[in-house]
């Protein structure tokens, strides 16, 4: 039993459609379960519909065109024939969203987003699924809302996982003897069937969950880089392939932003000793990385980056010390504004947390801390955690950056840093 989770840009167009198809065409016949995300940048154009729409802008119908027009264009170039079931199909997948957009937007934001976004990772799917079918596979597309049961946290819901396993286990090892099942990433439902995401870039957590459930033997995210990088070449010029790593390593580099894989996917893998492959579909051929129980460090020192973080230090307005009932509190506000820390520092009297620049959230986060502490804040400054540090590491981040602050624990060093 296999699981492959294919990300929105492997799907992006129809010459990537038609790749991912060859991939999934030239495995051996074991039982493949395919999750796939939405098609390029469909997420963040459907977060642009829910946004104008609650925000009663009149736009977002306009918005919803757009994602309307790159869909049709994907399948006219996927399907030679206009009379094809699939273009009615998708057209009245795009209904049900106009149906959202003619009422009043009354229920929260949190949940129409789940209500909205989740059609794109829907209307993938049933293209690939159609896709490969028409090319001679044997597909059948299942809706993940069936199988993945969360809470009603909407855009990031908790699994419920006993109910969800017992469901895959049940139903799908039966539909996987005789087809390849396609489905998607991202998305569950609530106990009274309402559609819930599982929080951004969420597919690859949805893939662990189905390889969790089946007890697959291994599950392979193809992606656009050639597996785990010991940088993102966005930021590093000489990166280095890790052809294995352990599930600690990975969970501890996913856990500081390395952005390959989404934090939440090790850990079930691991429970159940399952293998992840991360391998490129631009180059199918290549074994990319595994990551399995290993008893071994990374061959290299890792390198991960993150930009436009601010740095809030917080201070007790009496000077009295940070102790564990103004912690439990300014915790509290971070998790009620969703706000995640990426480094956290305290000494007797103040408590400082480096955070994403996410804009208007941290605003309101800063306007409640306030009533309460001195807060203060410096903006514009870049977090690089190195995993398996030295100091000749240390030294070639540090060129033309000042440090602001800095953390080291036996495998992992945290500089807070500020351009010179
Ligand atoms: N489509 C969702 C996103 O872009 C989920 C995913 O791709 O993993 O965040």
């Amino acid at each position: 039993m296999q699981v492959f989770k294919f990300g929105g840009a492997s799907v992006k167009d129809a010459d990537n459609i038609k790749n991912v198809t060859a991939i999934i065409a030239s495995q051996p016949k074991a039982p493949l379960l395919v999750v796939v995300s939405a098609t390029g940048k469909t997420t963040d154009q459907l977060e642009q519909v829910a946004l104008q729409f609650v925000e009663e802008t009149g736009k977002a119908f306009e918005a919803l065109e757009k994602v309307k027009e790159n869909h049709r264009q994907l399948l006219a170039d996927l399907f030679e024939d206009p009379a094809h079931p699939i273009f009615d199909e998708i057209a009245n997948s795009f209904v049900e969203i106009e149906w959202i957009l003619e009422e009043e937007p009354q229920d929260s934001y949190d949940y129409l987003y789940d209500q909205i976004v989740s059609l794109g990772e829907l209307i993938s799917s049933k293209i690939l699924a159609t896709y490969a079918a028409h090319t001679g596979l044997a597909v059948k597309w299942v809706d993940a809302r069936d199988y993945i049961f969360t809470d009603n946290t909407y855009r990031e819901a908790i699994v419920d996982w006993d109910k969800t396993a017992e469901k895959i286990k049940r139903e799908l090892p039966a539909v996987l003897e005789n087809y390849i099942v396609v489905t998607q990433g991202f998305i569950g439902s609530t106990s009274e069937n309402f559609s819930t995401t599982l929080g951004r870039e969420g597919s690859d957590y949805s893939a662990a969950i189905f390889a969790s459930g089946l007890d697959a033997q291994d599950l392979t995210i193809w992606k656009d880089v050639p597996g785990v990088l010991n940088a993102d070449p966005k930021w590093f010029d000489r990166t280095e392939l890790i052809p294995e790593l352990s599930y600690t390593d990975a969970i501890e580099l996913t856990y500081y932003g390395a952005t390959v894989i989404h934090p939440k996917t090790i850990k079930p893998l691991q429970n159940k000793n399952i293998a992840l492959n991360v391998r490129s579909f631009l180059n199918p051929e290549a074994t990319g990385t595994v990551i399995h129980a290993l008893n071994q460090g990374l061959p290299v020192p890792s390198f991960i980056f993150k930009v436009n973080q601010v740095l809030i230090n917080i201070q007790p307005r009496d000077f009295s010390f940070i102790l564990e009932d103004n912690l439990s509190h300014i915790f509290n506000l971070f998790h009620k504004h969703r706000i995640k820390n990426n480094m956290m520092h305290n000494s007797a009297i103040s408590f400082s947390v480096s955070i994403d620049d996410t804009g208007k959230n941290i605003d309101n986060l800063l306007d409640e801390l306030k009533q309460r502490y001195t807060v203060s804040f410096e903006k514009g400054l870049e977090l690089i955690t190195i995993r398996y540090f030295n100091q000749a590491t240390i030294d070639r981040v540090l060129v033309n950056k000042k440090i602001i602050r800095e953390l080291k624990d036996s495998y992992t060093c945290q500089l807070l840093v500020k351009n010179i």
